[in-house]
């Protein structure tokens, strides 16, 4: 190959995917999050109502997945984390219900010019079994994203009894995101 033929070649292989991705700007972000669980508490998590014996404790209603999905939402944004947005010393979020901050969430990441593409998510926790609750927590979280289901998946695990976690000390959660450029 001649060295104008090479470079035409280069040139034309590193267009392309600008030429794909032009007016898109896909942009990826992750998410952790970790709560301990405390007697008298509800259990919320994924944005609904979970039966257990204990809950997440914390300043807001410590929905451990939907914090890990606000963070990875941020961090795709470019706009810092949770902590920076809605401070735990800040009596306004005392109790908070974390559907309402990931709602606002969505509305800061939208007047950026972005919409979700896809959520995957992972939450871990010993107990309760949680895989039945699973559907009604990615229809609660399509709905506050105004997004189709399929674009919510969400894994529940164990963590084999091992470490604080697998004590039942409390739960963690991780949020990996794509948003991209409406329009
Ligand atoms: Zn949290």
């Amino acid at each position: 190959m001649q060295d104008e033929e090479r470079s035409l070649k280069l040139t034309t292989d590193n267009q392309q995917p600008a030429t794909l991705f032009k007016g898109h700007m896909p942009r990826v972000g992750m998410g952790y999050d970790s709560h301990r669980l405390v007697a008298e508490r509800p259990l919320i998590l994924g944005g609904i109502t979970v039966p257990h014996a204990m809950g997440l404790q914390g300043h807001s209603d410590a929905d451990v997945l939907l914090h890990a999905l606000i963070d990875a939402l941020l961090g795709a944004a470019g706009e810092g984390d949770i902590g920076r947005l809605f401070p735990d010393t800040d009596p306004r979020w005392l109790g908070a219900d974390s559907a309402d901050l990931l709602l606002q969430v969505r509305s800061s990441i939208e007047e950026r010019g972005f919409h979700l593409v896809n959520a995957d998510m992972t939450v871990i926790a010993q107990a309760p079994r949680l895989a039945p609750y699973i559907p009604h927590m990615r229809q609660r979280i399509a709905e506050i994203m105004m997004t189709d289901t399929e674009n919510i998946n969400i894994k529940a695990k164990t963590a084999e009894g091992m470490g604080p976690i697998g004590n039942g000390e409390g739960m963690e959660a991780y949020a990996i995101v794509l948003i991209e450029r409406s329009g």
